[in-house]
């Protein structure tokens, strides 16, 4: 931090301008030394000068605003402002022979409400340089010891004079300096326990006053359009503003910045892979496409039919075909993807459907056969290739799929692996897009001699800023409407805090769907005790959670449900365990899953007709409204019953009440995205490839981002290779190394 004295402009810049030399790419080493850039590269991944400069303070804090101590979170390292109340010393008697002797140093601090107590060891001049009504900065992992809140040996940095009160004798001009100095802000960056807030800060300062001009990655006349500040200006200002004005305005450069270099990167992605080339894919007259429309006992939605005419537009180019198509669970996505790939199978061509899972696998392969009809079935044979075959079938299953007898191969991930080989691979279909990566993508791609087309399908409704940002590379394909004559989800909220006694009638509920031949799931967060699904992370201390195996046992014993078999469904269970549980629920032996969220994705009974969730609270909007896609699938209308301990008012509550108020599933995915974190909106969405946002937020910032869309089309449709930019290309260069990094640091 710079005292009044060390200040000579008011950013602190040395006065010759031309004195700076160090551009975005120099290598930190060069100007902090080796153990200082070291440490920055450990904690942080940072090698150059960008890298220090782009990591952006995560707020200010002020000389006179002390951080509310009550509200730190614990244990994560924290940068906390805040007065010294008492220094102590506390001795632990004499040594014992051979050891040293502890001294502990006790000091409290205070926000001017709470206190927090700070442990040092063996640092006896603390008690010299800490004193009472001092300021500074304290860093550290607050933990609990004794009942109380503590930081065991933070690292410490005084605020500079902030002891002694503005001396009587100076110039008039030195109070107004030192004033300014005292309302400027003080950025706090994300830290560890290794480099401290105020370390990077004094490291981003030596940067600073080094750094020689730089060239703007945003073209002129967007500049001026937009009001922004000059590239410079903005970086210099966001790390060391005079005024919170100062850094806002930064900061709203930055972020258009970051979406407008994010958005030239997806747009030339989208541009390089619209310029291979591959085979066009079109059907024939009186070929297999023909043949199924012809027999299709229902008439397409309008939004299949646009959907379909834009994924045949597509196939009949020689450019690959590179779509998403999201629409809702029923909506018909998957009849969609099936006249795709017939259309494929017409050019003579194979196409491949990957499933998150072999249990979807199969039942994508069983409802095809049944869509398909026995004749273009044994013309197409679709053939099930996944890891859990026995090696004779899977032996027969390579051999269609290698001479291309297969027309339609189905699988998992398996289908991945090396050993399987395509005799000419025209289409991919991936289904439920989240769970594969980019990475995965690509390898299918490899797995042609020519790029095969690939058609993305996922049932998770898509906010537009994320498909804008995620999938910038690929075209959007909504299906927004469900077939007709659909009965529908009624979904109630069963408020376990104010009518405890509600859940008895749940059971009854249940029941009398049972009576009339359904079949039910009810769902639980986790497996057992202790035992959650994969990849779920919940507090098990916070409140006791409906396990699957606990639930099975009470409902068994349920008077109500004595004729009912009732059967556990979830990830524990081995791939044939599941398979077999969810054959034997589909053919109506089984009435009741009790299951996990395993049966989130393309479970599809018609049967079954109502749905329980239990601790409702513990699972996300769009989770909750995927599940009940469930039910109501077939011609009996759908029920579904969120139970919850959550008290009303309370955002877990508020968040079910909108599940059950409306089944539009773009606007929950909207509410959804209001509720998350920006990490988790992202990670959700995004399997490797993207490293994360820094100023840019998904949930507010769609304008920003469209606006960023927009521009970097209009550039780039007219200088595919930012020849005219340097300083954008290597923003975009910069950009895609860190995504690199980051999908290896992913592994
Ligand atoms: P999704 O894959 O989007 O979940 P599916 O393609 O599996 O949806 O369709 C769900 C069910 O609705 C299937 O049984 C399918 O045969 C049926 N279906 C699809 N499109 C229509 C339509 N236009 N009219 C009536 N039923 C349809
Ligand atoms: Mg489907």
């Amino acid at each position: 931090m710079t005292g009044p004295d060390a200040a000579a402009t008011p950013h602190g810049e040395p006065a010759d301008d031309a004195a700076g030399t160090l551009t975005l790419d120099s290598g930190l080493r060069g100007v902090l030394g080796a153990a200082p850039a070291t440490a920055l590269a450990k904690a942080f991944g940072m090698t150059t000068v960008g890298d220090l400069l782009s990591h952006y303070p995560r707020r200010y804090a002020r000389r006179g605003e002390l951080t509310t101590l009550a509200e730190l979170p614990l244990d994560e390292a924290v940068t906390v402002l805040a007065e010294v109340l008492s220094v102590s010393v506390q001795d632990y008697g004499r040594p014992q022979p051979g050891k040293k002797a502890v001294h502990r140093t006790k000091v409290v601090i205070s926000d001017g409400r709470g206190m927090l107590t700070l442990t040092f060891f063996n640092q006896p001049w603390l008690i010299k340089t800490l004193r009472p009504g001092m300021r500074a900065m304290f860093s550290g992992k607050v933990t609990v010891f004794n009942k109380t809140r503590q930081l065991a040996h933070p690292a410490y940095e005084i605020v500079p004079g902030s002891d002694d009160p503005l001396d009587a004798t100076i110039s008039p001009a030195e109070a107004i300096e030192a004033r300014l100095w005292a309302d400027r802000p003080i950025p706090i960056y994300a830290a560890t326990a290794a480099v401290t807030s105020w370390t990077i800060a004094k490291q981003i300062a030596k940067v600073v006053d080094q750094l020689g001009p730089i060239d703007d990655p945003i073209p002129e006349r967007l500049r001026r359009e937009r009001g922004l500040l000059d590239h410079r200006d903005a970086l210099v200002r966001i790390h060391r503003p005079i005024s919170d004005e100062e850094w806002n305005e930064a900061r709203d450069t930055l972020r258009f910045t970051e979406a407008f270099v994010l958005q030239c990167v997806l747009v030339q992605q989208h541009t390089e892979h619209r310029a291979r080339r591959t085979r066009a894919r079109l059907p024939v007259p009186g070929g297999f496409l023909e043949r199924f429309d012809a027999a299709l006992p229902f008439s397409l939605t309008v939004d299949q039919e646009l959907t379909g005419a834009e994924i045949q537009r597509d196939l009949g180019l020689t450019a690959p075909m590179n779509r998403l198509v999201q629409g809702e669970v029923g909506s018909g996505k998957t009849v969609v993807a099936l006249r795709a790939m017939l259309a494929v199978a017409d050019s003579g061509g194979q196409s491949a459907l990957l499933a998150p899972t072999e249990v979807l696998a199969g039942q994508h392969l069983r409802s095809m056969a049944r869509i398909l009809g026995p004749d273009l079935t044994a013309e197409l044979m679709p053939t099930l290739l996944t890891g859990q075959l026995p090696v004779a079938e899977r032996r027969k299953a390579l051999l269609r799929t290698v001479s291309g007898q297969a027309r339609i191969v189905i699988g998992t991930h398996a289908l991945l692996s090396d050993t399987v080989g395509f005799f000419d691979l025209g289409l991919v279909v991936i289904d439920e897009q989240h769970r594969f990566g980019v990475d995965q993508r690509e390898a299918l791609r490899l797995k042609a001699e020519l790029p095969p087309h690939v058609l993305v399908l996922t049932a998770t409704p898509i906010p537009r800023t994320i498909a804008m940002t995620v999938f910038g590379d690929l075209d959007v394909s909504t299906i927004a409407m469900l077939p007709a004559g659909r009965p529908g989800i009624e979904t109630f909220v069963v408020p376990l805090d104010e009518k405890p006694a509600w859940v008895l009638r749940v059971w009854q509920r249940m029941a009398e769907e049972l009576a009339l031949g359904r079949q039910c799931f009810v769902v639980c967060p986790a497996i057992a005790p202790k035992k959650l699904e994969q990849g779920e992370e919940i507090d098990f201390d916070a409140t006791p959670m409906t396990t699957v195996e606990e639930l099975l046992a009470d409902l068994r014993r349920h008077p109500l449900l004595a004729a009912a078999r009732i059967e556990p469904l979830h990830g524990a269970m081995t791939a044939d365990e599941k398979e077999h549980t969810m054959r034997a629920f589909a053919a109506g032996d089984i009435q009741v899953l009790v299951a996990t969220t395993v049966i989130e994705v393309g479970v599809d009974v018609p049967n079954a007709s109502a749905m329980v969730v239990m601790d409702a609270h513990r699972f996300g909007v769009s989770q909750l409204h995927q599940l009940r896609g469930r039910v109501g699938r077939g011609g009996v209308p759908g029920l579904c019953l969120l139970v919850t301990a959550a008290p009303i008012g309370s955002p877990a509550r508020e968040r079910i009440e909108a599940v059950a108020k409306t089944l539009d599933g773009f606007e929950l995915a909207q509410v959804d995205l209001e509720q998350r974190q920006e990490g988790d909106v992202l990670g959700r969405f995004q399997s490797g490839g993207q490293s994360s946002l820094r100023l840019l937020r998904v949930a507010t910032d769609g304008d920003i981002i469209s606006a960023a869309r927009t521009a970097a089309r209009e550039l780039i449709g007219g200088d595919p290779e930012i020849r005219t930019i340097p300083a954008l290309r290597a923003a975009v260069r910069r950009r895609l190394d860190d995504s690199e990094r980051a999908s290896l640091s992913k592994g």
